[in-house]
């Protein structure tokens, strides 16, 4: 029996996720920051519900604690995110990018992604096929955005947020050759983090994510893929 953790999986891909994984036979912890919306998702799916803020210390260090009594964990899916943005969901470019705005998604990100890991490796450790997706994205790939002209997507903070994850990605692969640790860009999908304006469906995006969480241990580790295949960093 495999067991799952999806981070930030009270809606949005990390639901799709999880009810997907269900399906697949995981026993899955449906983590959530609010308390009372990750039972009422977790009931919905028939998950275990679990709170957890990746931005607080004592809330990621409960979660470790309790799954770890319950039997431990082979599978964590680094998943909760955030994109900050401005009036009418307009993405903020470099003119009004600030430092404390870099911060806060930073906070989430890649600091929250690090918390999580940190407390969860000794768990993943015991587990004899051990396997982490980190949610990146397309625009974390510095030679996709490169080549994408200002008007399309002037974000600062998120897409630096996830080049962050991805170097995080590479060096804890390399540093764990035993776990497979990946990260993933699911596509541009509908959901409340860009204001429902993606154009893929939750069971498209979440594709990858399930794909990724099942690998087995030949499979691959340190990489960066969508569901086409692998992305250029
Ligand atoms: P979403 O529907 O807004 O879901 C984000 C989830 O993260 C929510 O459950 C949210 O909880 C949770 N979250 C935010 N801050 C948290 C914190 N401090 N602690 C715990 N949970 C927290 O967005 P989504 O599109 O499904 O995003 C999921 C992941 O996919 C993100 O990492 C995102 O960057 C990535 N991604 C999305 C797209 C896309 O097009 N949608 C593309 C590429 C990558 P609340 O409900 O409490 O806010």
């Amino acid at each position: 029996m495999t067991t799952t953790l999806i981070t930030g999986a009270n809606k949005g891909l990390g639901f799709e996720t999880a009810r997907q994984l269900l399906e697949a036979g995981h026993t899955v912890y449906l983590g959530s920051r609010d308390a009372e919306r990750g039972r009422l998702a977790a009931a919905q799916l028939g998950a275990r519900s679990i709170q957890l803020d990746i931005t607080d210390d004592a809330s990621v260090l409960a979660a470790a604690k309790a799954i770890e009594a319950d039997g431990g964990l082979d599978v964590l899916i680094n998943n909760a995110g955030v994109e900050e943005r401005g009036a009418a969901n307009a993405v903020i470019g470099p003119a009004d990018v600030t430092a404390d705005l870099m911060r806060e998604t930073f906070e989430t990100n890649v600091f929250g992604t690090v918390r999580v890991l940190h407390a969860f490796l000794p768990l993943l450790a015991r587990s004899a096929a051990p396997v982490v997706v980190n949610l990146s994205s397309g625009l974390a790939s510095l030679t996709r955005v490169a080549g994408i002209p200002a008007h399309v997507y002037p974000g600062v903070a998120y897409p630096a947020s996830k080049t962050a994850v991805n170097m995080v990605t590479v060096q804890y692969a390399k540093a764990f050759p035993n776990m497979r640790i990946n990260a993933v860009e699911p596509g541009f999908t509908k959901t409340d983090l860009n204001g429902n304006t993606g154009i893929q469906t939750v069971e498209q995006g979440a594709e990858i994510i399930v794909r990724m969480a099942q690998v087995g241990p030949d499979g691959p580790t340190g990489g960066y893929f969508d569901a086409e295949g692998t992305l250029p960093w």
